[in-house]
């Protein structure tokens, strides 16, 4: 199949995006203008927003920043997005908790403390919201009217939500069999929902034959022709976690990977905070979180690969089951850079992990956070994450979507006729 740059019968006229200037290629560096791109016209490379960020004193910008919604437009100044965002309508996504999760600390053995970023509190319970904030902003300036997208579960919901705010129409295709709650979630804001019969890599190719043709003409594909601008909203992420440490960079991410999108853009959102003074500049270490059922990135990180060979996803962890990830070389470029790593746990793990992170801070999350709590436990008793460093583990998701996970393990303790007789029997009481 042709590789296609151009996509969408959108008008382009000068689009106010704020800061963003251009799209520039990951690869070659050509620049091009703000459109419906995703492709370099001359290497086929991802494209990527380039900014024409704030130069003011950086005590100003975190002084405006600060006085902002408590949302992601707080950081509209950084991000592709007309200044007055914030009153058009949409889900306001973002500045979710940073829990300091002193027990859950304890039972790993970090000293260094050790923090939960819960982007379960999204409107849509998972970090969806963010990056498809975004992507509407792109839409409409280029005009589409029907927002789509392939996704893995969390990100149909959030196009649904987000284009019933807007006002939008929309359609978004899922795997056909994905969990009851991602299902429901996806379909109860009226738009359409169409499951494919294949798994996520196949619902993709099918987005991208769609792009091309009349069908699927006047349509915003949130991560296929506007992923330039999807990804972006992955870097307030960074802004948050920071400014949540009181304008400090933490010392050791741990994030998961699907499409590698989010974990590349965090590391972007934290140089440009390196960038603009706003958070003093030392060295930092992300690593990525797979399940060991759809681990392409982590396979090829541990083999010393630049490339990363495609798998047959089978693993519990739905939302990050991505075989053929289109960021997974950037991830192992940022994860070897910074010093970091990428690791997988089993399904079993991930369940543990899920069941840990509830039972020490009561933080239910989707198996992506099991995944990636797993994995942080897997590199600390491996020594390869630092318990004596300041660590934020991102917990991208709820667990009421992926409730199968779990079911089989949390029940009710007793089921008792309603007398002190039948409880006492059941010895759960104090006498
Ligand atoms: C989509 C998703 C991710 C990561 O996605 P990327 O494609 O790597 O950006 C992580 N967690 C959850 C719950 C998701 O839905
Ligand atoms: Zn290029």
């Amino acid at each position: 199949m042709a590789v296609q740059t151009v996509a969408g019968n959108a008008t382009t006229a000068s689009p106010d995006l704020g800061p963003a200037a251009a799209l520039s290629c990951r690869e070659c560096g050509e620049r091009f203008e703000l459109g419906p791109l995703f492709a370099c016209a001359s290497c086929f490379g991802p494209l990527e927003v380039a900014y024409d960020l704030p130069t003011g004193s950086p005590e100003e910008l975190r002084k405006r920043i600060e006085a902002g919604p408590d949302n992601i437009w707080r950081y509209a100044p950084l991000l592709p997005v007309p200044a007055d965002v914030a009153e058009k309508p949409n889900i306001n996504p973002g500045f979710t908790k940073l829990v300091k999760a002193d027990n859950l600390a304890r039972e790993l053995g970090v000293t260094g403390g050790l923090y939960v970023k819960d982007d379960s509190g999204n409107p849509t319970h998972s970090f969806k919201d963010r990056v498809v904030a975004i992507a509407v902003e792109a839409a409409r300036a280029f005009g589409f009217t029907t927002l789509s997208c392939s996704s893995t579960g969390n990100l149909a919901g959030a196009v649904g939500a987000a284009a019933a705010r807007a006002g939008l129409r929309s359609c978004v295709f899922i795997p056909h069999d994905l969990e009851q709650g991602k299902v429901v979630m996806a379909a109860v804001y009226g738009g359409e929902l169409v499951g494919i019969e294949g798994n996520y890599d196949d619902v993709n190719r099918f987005c991208s034959e769609l792009i091309g043709d009349p069908l699927g003409e006047g349509w915003g594909f949130v991560n296929v022709n506007l992923r330039p601008y999807y990804g972006e909203g992955s870097k307030t992420l960074a802004y948050e976690i920071c400014e949540q440490l009181g304008w400090r960079l933490p010392d050791q991410i741990v994030i998961p990977i699907a499409s590698g999108s989010q974990l590349t853009k965090i590391d972007k959102g934290l140089q440009e905070l390196i960038k603009l003074g706003l958070v003093e500049d030392k060295p930092y270490k992300i690593f990525g979180a797979q399940a060991e059922g759809c681990s392409p990135v982590s396979a090829a990180f541990k083999a010393g690969h630049d490339v990363v060979r495609p798998q047959k996803p089978n693993t519990i962890a739905k939302s990050l089951a991505i075989g053929n990830p289109a960021d997974g070389p950037y991830v192992l470029d940022i994860a070897r850079r910074t010093g970091g790593a990428v690791e997988d746990v089993t399904d079993e793990q991930v369940v543990d992990a899920i069941k840990l992170l509830a039972r020490t801070e009561g933080i239910f999350g989707e198996t992506a956070g099991g995944v990636t709590l797993g994995v942080t436990k897997k590199l600390i008793e491996a020594g390869v994450i630092d318990p004596t460093l300041t660590t934020v583990v991102v917990n991208t998701g709820d667990g009421l979507k992926t409730l199968d996970a779990v079911s089989a393990t949390s029940q009710a303790t007793a089921t008792i006729k309603p007398s002190l007789d039948a409880f006492r029997a059941a010895g759960l009481g104090t006498a």
